[in-house]
């Protein structure tokens, strides 16, 4: 089977050409990416509207790059997989529809794929990870951890309640003149930091739901950088260095209650695993602090490359490979892009909100 894979839900135009044998091995045969860090640079985050747009422009010519380099042609392609969601309704538009239209046009099948989703089977596809695992991903858009029980089977044991960590540390290197994207900037600055000189808070620490929240520790940094102003380049570092350590032991708690409870459901998994998604999933103290954790609890640790980690189109394509070799029927050419969507759907009226 081999399948186009579309990812337009955020600020990265992607397209790739995927095919899995009938063992279930993959193979990438293309992976197409294009940022739009420039773009949003200059307003210190994704701007909708200029993302949709660059979606149309880019999108066209990605497609054909990526049939292109895999070497195949429209007939070669056995479906088409397109993100539909959750993301920016702009950009999510953009890809769907073009999906649509090459499986009208081509007569192929359509899978509209959760971008979640993606993220949560991309470990099967570089790791080859049996069923069940535990996901972590954290973007700048969502902070979740899910229970990845099978293909279409997942469980949110716990989401973000204000901010998504990249979300906090793009705030946070905003409130302290660093470049964005904040995340690569702190990480940077920290290096030369003491950890221990800001006691930051550790929001939601010891609680039993598995739930995340950043927005607090955003405001502590304000606090802080307000207090001491003007900071000097060590003020700066030291400030970005305790964020991290703030960050650390918050995942240490959260993540770790997560591990236990891993264990408690499933006893007769020979080595449960914890997969790292998302663009956070670059730092290297955050990482540090997962493979510990993992290391401490007998869990094996799974972080895939990072440009599989952070959004692209061949985690789509993978998806809808997945479905299509588990039996799931393709999705009618009337399907709509959802800029919300939890992948688990009793999350959204459980939590009462959909991020
Ligand atoms: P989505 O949330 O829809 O998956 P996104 O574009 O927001 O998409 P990614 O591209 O996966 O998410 O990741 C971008 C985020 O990762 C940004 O918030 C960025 O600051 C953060 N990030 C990147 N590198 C690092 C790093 N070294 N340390 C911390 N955060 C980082
Ligand atoms: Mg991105
Ligand atoms: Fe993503």
């Amino acid at each position: 089977l081999r399948i186009l894979g579309i990812e337009t839900s955020c600020d990265e135009t992607a397209a790739a050409v995927v095919e899995r044998d009938a063992e279930g091995v993959p193979t990438v045969r293309s992976d197409v990416v294009l940022s739009q860090l420039e773009e949003h640079s200059a307003y210190g985050g994704v701007v909708p509207e200029i993302a949709a747009r660059a979606h149309v422009e880019a999108l066209d010519t990605l497609i054909d790059e990526a049939l292109k380099r895999a070497n195949v042609s429209l007939s070669d392609i056995d479906a088409i997989a397109a993100t539909s969601g959750p993301g920016l309704i702009g950009g999510l538009l953009v890809g769907l529809m073009t999906g649509k239209a090459i499986a009208k046009a081509s007569g192929k099948p359509l899978y509209a794929v959760n971008h979640l989703e993606g993220h949560a089977l991309t470990a099967r596809l570089t790791d080859g990870l049996s069923f069940p695992y535990l996901m972590l991903l954290v973007s700048g858009g969502h902070t979740q951890l899910i229970l990845v029980r099978g293909v279409g089977e997942y469980e949110r044991w716990g989401t973000t309640i204000d901010d998504a960590l990249g979300e906090a540390f793009d705030k946070t290197a905003k409130l302290l003149s660093l470049p964005y994207p904040g995340g690569p900037a702190v990480e940077r600055a920290a290096k030369s930091g003491n950890p221990q000189r800001f006691k930051f808070p550790r929001p939601l620490v010891g609680e039993a739901k598995l739930n995340f929240s950043f927005s607090g520790l955003k405001t502590a940094v304000r606090q802080a950088a307000t207090e001491i102003a003007p900071l000097t380049d060590q003020d700066v570092a030291d400030i970005c260095a305790s964020f991290q350590d703030a960050v650390s032991r918050t995942l240490k708690d959260r993540i770790g209650r997560g591990l236990e409870r891993f264990k408690a459901l499933y006893p007769d998994v020979e080595q449960p695993a914890l997969v790292v998604a998302g663009g956070v999933a670059a730092n290297l103290v955050v990482r540090g602090t997962l493979q510990a954790l993992c290391d401490k609890n007998r869990f094996r640790f799974v972080a895939p490359p990072l440009h599989l980690c952070t959004d692209n189109a061949v985690m789509i394509a993978w998806a809808g490979l997945e479905r299509m070799a588990t039996g799931v029927a393709p999705d009618d050419l009337d399907v709509q892009p959802r800029s919300r969507w939890p992948l688990d759907s009793s999350a959204e009226t459980l939590l009462g909100f959909g991020k």
